[in-house]
This record gives C-alpha cells, sequence and structure tokens, in this order.
C-alpha cells in the first residue's frame, strides 16, 4: 500500500505492530488515513489529543465461546465476537455477521468503518460490530435458534438501548434477529425494543429496513448521475450478491428504469439480458434459501448461468458490489473501464481493492465508498429506534422520504467536504474526511476518555 503522510504513516505501522494479521482491519485503517494529509495540516489540535490513535483502538472488544447442541445431539463450539469500537456519538451501533470467514479483523474492519459511517449520517450513534464464525447455511431452524440464543446468553450483557445497539449484516437477516431478540427479552425480562434493529413489522420493527441498505445505494447513485445530469432510466446496472442489499438495489433499479442484468452469489453469476425477475430471484433467496444456480434453471432461456470468471466482466453502465469486502480487484475495474462502467457504488463494505479504486479513479469513473454508499441501512436503523423511543410506528412513504433525504444529504456532503480539502469530486476524500471530523471533534469535547 502507498506510504502515507510521515505523522500518519507513523500511527498506521504502530496499528500493524498492535494488531498482526488482522489485514483487514490494517486495509480500511489505511484508507481512511490516505484521507487525512489536509485533516491533520488544518486542525493540528486532532493530533496534540491523539484523536487518531485512540480511534484506531477500540474502546472494547469482547469475545467468547458460543457453544450449542446440533440436530444429532453433538456439541458444537463457535467463537463469538463484539467490537465496541467509538461511541463518541452515540450508543455503538452497527451489525451482527455470521458467516465462517468472520475472524477478529474482519470485525474490526466492519466497527472501524461503522464509526465513520454513522457519523456520515448525522444520526447519534456510535460505531460497533459483531459476529461469529457459525455458518447458518445449511443448518436446520432448530440448529439456528440454538445458535443465536446461545450467542445472545452471553452477548446481553453487553447491549442495551442506550449502550450496544446490533442489527443484521451477512448471515443474519430477520430470521436470527427474531431468535437474538427473543433470547434477550427472555433473559432480560424487558421488551426493550430498541436494543437491536432489523425487528419483524408486528414485533417493533421499521417500514423500510429491509429495504434500506440497497434502496439507499441507489439513491446515492441518482444523486452521484444528477451531478452529471443524467439518471437510471435505461442504463444496465450490474450488482453482485443476492442476499439484502443486492435483492433490494436490483429493486430500486428497476423502479428507477434501469435495467440489472446480472447478479450472483458465492458460487456463480447469472446473466439475464431482459433484466433480472426480482420475484423469482426472492423466492429462490429468501423462501427457498436456494443457489443461483437455482433461479437460473428456474429462469429457462434467456438467463445464463456462469460458474467462472467474474461478474465484473459483464458489461454495464453502473456496477454495485453488494456480496462482500475485496470481491472486486483490480483486473475487474480493469475490464469495467474497458467495457465503459461510469460509476462504481459500494453496497458492500470495502467489496473494491485498494489497487481496484485507483484504478477507476484514475480512469475518471466515479467511485463512491460503502461508508457512504450503503449508510442507508444504519441510518434506517437508527430511524428505527427513534420509532421504538417514542412508541411510534411510521408508515412506509414515510420512512422511504427520510432515507432518501438522508442519502442526498450524505452524497452533498461528500462533495462539499472533498472540495473543502482540496480533493474535488472525490468520494472518498469526502467520506472519509467528514465523517472522521464528525467523530474527532466529539472526541475532542468529551476529553480524554
Ligand atoms: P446477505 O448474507 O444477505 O447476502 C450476502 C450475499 O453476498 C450473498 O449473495 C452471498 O452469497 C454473497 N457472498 C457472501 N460472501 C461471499 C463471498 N466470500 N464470495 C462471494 N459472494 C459472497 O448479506 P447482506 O446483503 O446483508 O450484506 C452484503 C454486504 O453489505 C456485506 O458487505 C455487508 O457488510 C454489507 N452491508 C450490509 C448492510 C445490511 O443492512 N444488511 C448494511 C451495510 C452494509 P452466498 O449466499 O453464496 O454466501
Amino acid at each position: 500500500m502507498p506510504v502515507l503522510d510521515e505523522k500518519l504513516q507513523v500511527i498506521y505501522e504502530e496499528v500493524l505492530r498492535r494488531n498482526q494479521g488482522e489485514t483487514e482491519f490494517h486495509q480500511s485503517v489505511h484508507e481512511v488515513l490516505d484521507s487525512l494529509g489536509p485533516v491533520v495540516a488544518k486542525h493540528p489540535q486532532y493530533a496534540d489529543a491523539a484523536i487518531i490513535q485512540r480511534l484506531c483502538e477500540p474502546e472494547r472488544q469482547i469475545i467468547f465461546r458460543v457453544p450449542w447442541t446440533d440436530d444429532s445431539g453433538g456439541v458444537q463450539i463457535n467463537r463469538g465476537f463484539r467490537v465496541e469500537f467509538n461511541s463518541a456519538l452515540g450508543p455503538y451501533k452497527g451489525g451482527l455477521r455470521f458467516h465462517p470467514s468472520v475472524y477478529l479483523g474482519i470485525v474490526k474492519f466492519l466497527g472501524f468503518e461503522q464509526i465513520f459511517k454513522n457519523a456520515l449520517t448525522g444520526m447519534p450513534i456510535g460505531g460497533g460490530k459483531g459476529g461469529s464464525d457459525f455458518d447458518p447455511k445449511g443448518r436446520s431452524e432448530g440448529e439456528v435458534m440454538r445458535f443465536c440464543q446461545s450467542f445472545m446468553t452471553e452477548l446481553y450483557r453487553h447491549l442495551g438501548e442506550h449502550t450496544d445497539v446490533p442489527a443484521g449484516d451477512i448471515g443474519v437477516g430477520g430470521r436470527e434477529i427474531g431468535y437474538l431478540f427473543g433470547q434477550y427479552k427472555r433473559i432480560t425480562n424487558r421488551y426493550e425494543s430498541g436494543v437491536l434493529t432489523g425487528k419483524g413489522l408486528t414485533w417493533g420493527g421499521s417500514q423500510v429496513r429491509t429495504e434500506a441498505t440497497g434502496y439507499g445505494a441507489v439513491h446515492f447513485v441518482e444523486a452521484m448521475l444528477a451531478t452529471r445530469g443524467e439518471d437510471f432510466d435505461g442504463k444496465q446496472v450490474v450488482v453482485s450478491g443476492s442476499g439484502n442489499v443486492a435483492m433490494y438495489a436490483i429493486e430500486k433499479v428497476h423502479q428507477l428504469g434501469g435495467t440489472v442484468v446480472a447478479c450472483s452469489d458465492s458460487t456463480g453469476q447469472v446473466v439475464d439480458e431482459k433484466g433480472i425477475d426480482l420475484a423469482l430471484l426472492k423466492e429462490v433467496k429468501e423462501a427457498q434459501r436456494g443457489r443461483i444456480a437455482d433461479y437460473a434453471a428456474a429462469r429457462g432461456a434467456g438467463a445464463a448461468l456462469v460458474t467462472s470468471g467474474s461478474i465484473w466482466q459483464v458489461p454495464c453502465d453502473i456496477a454495485l458490489p453488494c456480496a462482500t469486502q475485496n470481491e472486486l480487484d483490480a483486473a475487474d475495474a480493469a475490464s469495467l473501464v474497458r467495457n465503459g462502467c461510469a460509476i462504481v457504488a459500494e453496497g458492500a463494505n470495502m467489496p473494491t481493492t485498494p489497487a481496484a479504486v485507483k484504478l477507476l479513479v484514475d480512469a475518471g469513473r466515479l467511485f463512491a465508498p460503502g461508508k457512504a454508499a450503503n449508510a442507508g441501512g444504519v441510518a434506517t436503523s437508527a430511524l428505527e429506534m427513534q420509532q421504538n423511543a417514542s412508541r411510534d410506528s411510521w408508515s412506509f412513504e414515510h420512512t422511504e422520504v427520510r432515507l432518501a433525504t438522508i442519502m442526498r444529504a450524505i452524497h452533498d456532503r461528500c462533495l462539499e467536504t472533498a472540495e473543502e480539502y482540496g480533493a474535488p469530486g472525490s468520494y472518498l476524500a469526502g467520506a472519509n474526511i467528514a465523517g472522521f471530523t464528525k467523530v474527532a471533534d466529539a472526541m475532542l469535547a468529551l476529553g480524554l476518555v
């Protein structure tokens, strides 16, 4: 990775030394520090109070054993994590990821990103993230429930609507949030709705939360297109993944007149020139919990299943990586540029490698980082917390207008901040600097805690 501004490089090397082997965390720290040169030059008070060093050190890290019994009566042991990264702006807020790849370095990268993302939303929420190396795929309902109950039996003592408020992420959707909330309620004997977000609509959830991350990312791109006097009408879009974020990004692109011509899962991608049939995709992925091959088979002629190569070779005007970290590398970025893709916006967290980002930006393509483009999910979680606190529930229409307004405000804040700090047009610099300064100023005000 490129060497940073001198003072920032010293801080980064200390992060490497203190957090060995956590490569994703290193990457996310480097990406933020890379934007902060002009900020530390302008505001020496941040260096005097060691704000960056403090930001890179989580306030609290919890690692715990999660024992549970599988359907054959065997004992299974997983590892649970919650990293409470920064609470300068509000209670720790960020999702839980259940995936076999989860280890401390993944949770810390996600938690670190979350600090700045949450600051960008303008809502009063700090940053945290958690999860487990548990793999819900192929597990029965009973196994998923027993795992979630065991996970919460340890985690509950660290949570609270004013302390730490988890939500979903990869492998954690409405079903898992339900089991987690049920166990929290049972242990604490409190109907504390605001302790988890992503809840079902009949038990404290918010309209639009399920759709929010995907919808929000597309609203963000709508604002990017508007800077060029364009809109989604007639645009070809490629979306990676076929989970929560991907599915609702597809839905909103179609509502705005674009066509999503390909999506994927970890087993392959489907190219569907007529446009992805979202009702079918939801049926396969949400109801049947099937694979992308099942969608291709059910869709029939016109939809091609591809199990080799990269989804980023499919020509498009707009690319929305919505699956997982580092899924779009330099070779993929080169394909996108060659095929005329004008915009890449991250629905997932850190899906684009640093080399790919550089290649896209050098080629004059618009690039929106996840901490800005996918902030609609956590912003709507904060709206869910507002509704829980006031024991109210808002309509779909009202909540969607709030989401769209928040995404537009984040978009504009990124561009204004980039301009102010000498990087006009850079969403990456704008997001990092706007998120950082908001948290840094709060940390200064709160003293050395
Ligand atoms: P889901 O579990 O609903 O979906 C994840 C999708 O990505 C699935 O299609 C999955 O395929 C695919 N995927 C996961 N890991 C890999 C991998 N290693 N290689 C290829 N494909 C993979 O998760 P979400 O949609 O909730 O999350 C997607 C991304 O968006 C993550 O980066 C998450 O952190 C981020 N995000 C999510 C938010 C939310 O509100 N849910 C908010 C903000 C960001 P398969 O089923 O085959 O594993």
